[in-house]
């Protein structure tokens, strides 16, 4: 039998307390990846434990040290990047180009934290007493708990995982139980790299034997959480019991806009690539199409067109732009939105089906579906597919393509195509989303600019850029006063 992938805890690959395994399939071929033991509370104590352990000195290891095993760590990412997109696509079926960019988004944050060993900056303002001096510094919380989905299995947790690290937090790892794999070889790369054992922890298994215990455990005082909303809410009940800091990044339901004077040929290349890269698997994906009624028609047709000849199949076949879904599950769920819509009286415009031609028979495959004049009030646009099904919602103008945007749950990302720069600027000002593109579709977000969103998407925080510092840190106000003598702010006169 194949090795079986353990938990890292305290510097040490072990085996789970159950000494159980679970397995995972490639969701294009069913070939097993891997087989991973199987946790639950007891090895999160014991990750916690090692992670308390190892913080009362990390804390206290210079930040720009720290940085540098994180440069480190961003080398070794660079020189895997392609085994490591690889095997990204066997364990969660995304086309190569995009495992690849997945890899690429690690490297990127990894360096960008790493740099921000040496910055970190507080502030320093002049106090209103003669002879004292004031500044705030960051500081760090202590052990943090991170949970993440599979549909990013590098990306994500290095977007937790960087900035912990790099302010001093020490971290326990829980990665979706499909994509264990690539979180275990982010893991292994900052092993190599030098992180002193306890710093990093991972712990593999299930939301309620591995999650659950994370999160109501007390010696973890923040937790990072990205997936659905329903899990996000249960996070956050749970987390408000221990008064814990939480950041969610949940689900979307993210729209472009095409005014009447669009190009064209950029809109159908965005909304194809909004549309289904990644199999439609990205929180950020593009899935309501509002469009000006003068351009409807075009559209309409030229993306059934380009979306019929998109290649599905295995997503290491350099020729394939749509790969699998993520599993069986998902196939079945993304599919029953096709009857929902059709039900709902959408026109079925492309795609539809279930694929299982030939090779692909033990694939979870789904063709690129498009649906026509949907409704704002139809299911399909407004609940998150999370696959390759995207709705056509017509509008008049821009006033009413902004509310149909607005009006839903959600708020991370949209996007306008339009060659007015006033209707660019109107979006900007009056679309209540955390990301917005002017001519380019709902995906590509950058690691050094605040990510997250609005509404039910989030609560407040954003990863990336020093936002995400603003997060994994605490700030101290320190004041010195040098006077010799007792003086009293807001009462005593200069
Ligand atoms: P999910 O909510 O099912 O699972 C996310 C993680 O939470 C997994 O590790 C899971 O094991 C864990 N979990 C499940 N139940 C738990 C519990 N009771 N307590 C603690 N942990 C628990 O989401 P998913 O299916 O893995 O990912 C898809 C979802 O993630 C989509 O809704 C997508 O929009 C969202 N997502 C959001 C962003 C963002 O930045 N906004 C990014 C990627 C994905």
């Amino acid at each position: 039998m194949a090795d079986v992938f353990k938990n890292f805890i305290g510097g040490e690959w072990i085996e789970s307390a159950t000494g159980a395994t679970f397995e995972r399939r490639n969701p294009a071929t069913g070939e097993l990846v891997g087989r991973f033991t199987e946790s639950d509370g007891r090895d999160v104590d014991a990750a916690v434990a090692a992670a308390k352990k190892a913080y009362a000195s990390w804390r206290l290891y210079p930040a720009p040290k720290r940085g540098e095993i994180l440069f480190k760590a961003a080398r070794i990412l660079e020189d895997r990047k392609e085994h490591f997109a690889r095997e990204m696509t066997e364990e969660m079926g995304k086309v190569l180009d995009e495992t690849r960019g997945d890899i690429q988004e690690a490297i990127d944050m990894t360096y960008y934290m790493a740099g921000e060993g040496r910055r970190m900056f507080g502030q320093t303002t002049p106090s209103e007493m003669r002879n004292k001096f004031q500044m705030s510094i960051r500081k760090p919380h202590g052990v943090v708990g991170l949970i993440t989905p599979w549909n990013f299995p590098m990306a994500i947790p290095s977007w937790k995982m960087m900035p912990a690290i790099v302010a001093g937090n020490t971290v326990v790892l829980k990665p979706a139980t499909f994509t264990p794999k690539l979180s275990i070889r982010l893991v292994e790369v900052l092993e190599e790299a030098g992180i002193p054992p306890g710093v990093v922890n991972i712990v593999l298994g299930s939301g309620a034997k591995v999650g659950e215990p994370l999160l109501n455990h007390p010696d973890v005082p923040v937790i990072s959480f990205t997936g659905s909303t329903e899990t996000g809410k249960a996070v956050a009940i749970a987390s408000a019991k221990h008064n814990k800091r939480l950041t969610l990044e949940m689900g979307g339901k993210n729209a472009v806009i095409v005014m009447d004077d669009a190009n064209l040929d950029l809109a159908v290349e965005g909304i194809l690539w909004g549309a289904f890269g990644t199999t439609g698997q990205r929180c950020t994906a593009t899935s309501r199409v509002v469009v000006h009624k003068q351009v409807q028609a075009e559209l309409a047709e030229r993306l059934a067109d380009r979306a019929g000849k998109l290649r599905i199949g295995n997503g290491l076949d350099r020729d394939v732009r749509v790969g699998p879904l993520v599993s069986d599950g998902q196939l079945q769920s993304v599919h029953s939105y096709v009857g929902v819509g059709v039900a709902d009286g959408a026109d079925l415009i492309a795609g539809g089906k279930i694929v299982t031609d030939g090779e692909l028979v033990n694939g979870h495959f789904h063709e690129p579906t498009i649906f026509n004049n949907v409704a704002p009030e139809m299911r399909i646009a407004r609940e998150e597919i999370f696959g390759p099904v995207v709705s056509l919602l017509p509008v008049h103008s821009l006033d009413q393509a902004i509310e149909v945007v607005n009006g839903v749950q959600y708020g991370l990302s949209a996007a306008i195509f339009t060659q007015d720069v006033n209707n660019a600027f109107r979006a900007m000002q009056d679309i209540d989303t955390g990301i917005l593109y002017v001519n380019a579709g709902t995906t590509g977000a950058e690691i050094h600019l605040p990510f997250g969103g609005v509404k039910a998407t989030g609560n407040g925080h954003r990863e990336a850029g020093t936002a995400a510092i603003d997060f994994y840190t605490e700030w101290q106000s320190i004041y010195v006063d040098y006077s010799g003598k007792l003086q009293r702010a807001q009462i005593d006169p200069v």
